[in-house]
């Protein structure tokens, strides 16, 4: 397993990570091991939904063409749809604009027994929102100590937060969103503004290791996703779903004999 995290109160230098990292790791082996999780994934998903107690969100974050859809995928192909809730985050709405940012965010936290997954999250309102000038810093400046704040909450109120942040390079970038480009099934989800977003890469860095660095704590700290292969990023979020839940150790609510007395 790589070193994907960084000890809080260490600033997060993006740098230091190595998206193209595999750990050696051959593809078909990679893969193989990403379906163990899976089937692993399945039953712990069963026990947290049967004891209904506790929830789990994994949050994606990364730059367009990190493969914040292909985690999903290959989470959701391991989990009950009944045990699952996936959240894509978009520009807010007019609604959600006249709320404070964390609204919408805690509307969407899945239920005690739900798995959550938020393709991007709250910490778009610390990066896209900074980068571009959404609101003027004094204000994304105060979020860090909010966020860290609204995921204590969440915590306290039995939710574990998983944080990944997915790790490309800006050449990987270029290549898939080249091959979006060309891909008539896949076009469409480009548009001028995640060009533009390209060209802001060095902004966007600064951003999200500020907003790591300020966001990570030893309760819901980040994770470094090496993303620079889909195996090998699959693998990794798929092992730190896994053991999370394995923490977790979720149990079956206790069985109570009167019921079978009442059985005719
Ligand atoms: P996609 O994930 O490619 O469908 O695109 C969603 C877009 O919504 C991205 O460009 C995000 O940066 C943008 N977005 C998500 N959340 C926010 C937010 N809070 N403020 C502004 N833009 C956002
Ligand atoms: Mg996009």
């Amino acid at each position: 397993m790589p070193q994907t995290l960084i000890p809080p109160g260490e600033p997060c230098l993006l740098s230091n990570f190595d998206p193209g990292h595999h750990e050696g790791l051959e593809r078909a082996a990679a893969e193989e091991e990403t379906r163990l999780h899976c089937t692993a994934l399945d039953e712990l998903a069963y026990r947290l939904f049967a004891e209904a107690k506790r929830a789990v969100v994994v949050v994606l974050q990364g730059i367009d063409g990190s493969g914040k859809d292909g985690a999903i995928r290959m989470l959701a192909s391991g989990i009950s749809p009944q045990c699952l809730d996936v959240k894509s985050f978009k520009s807010p709405s007019a609604l959600e604009l006249s709320h404070d940012f964390l609204w919408r965010v805690h509307a969407a936290v899945p239920a005690h027994g739900r798995i959550g997954i938020f393709n991007r999250s709250h910490y778009e309102d610390v990066v896209v929102v900074r980068v571009r000038k959404l609101v003027p810093k004094a204000i994304w400046r105060e979020r860090y100590a909010q966020i860290n704040a609204f995921e204590k909450l969440l915590r306290d109120g039995g939710l574990t937060v998983v944080k990944c942040f997915l790790h490309i390079s800006k050449d990987e970038q270029r290549k898939r969103l080249a091959d979006r480009l060309r891909d008539p099934a896949k076009q469409w989800k480009l548009g001028p503004s995640d060009l533009e977003d390209r060209r802001l890469w060095d902004d966007f860095t600064t951003a999200y290791e500020d907003a790591i660095t300020h966001c990570n704590t030893p309760e819901a700290p980040w994770h470094i996703v090496p993303a620079n292969h889909k195996w090998y990023r699959n693998l990794v979020v798929a092992r730190l779903v896994r053991k999370t839940l394995e923490d977790l150790d979720p149990q079956f609510p206790p069985f109570d004999p009167a019921l079978l007395a009442k059985l005719e």
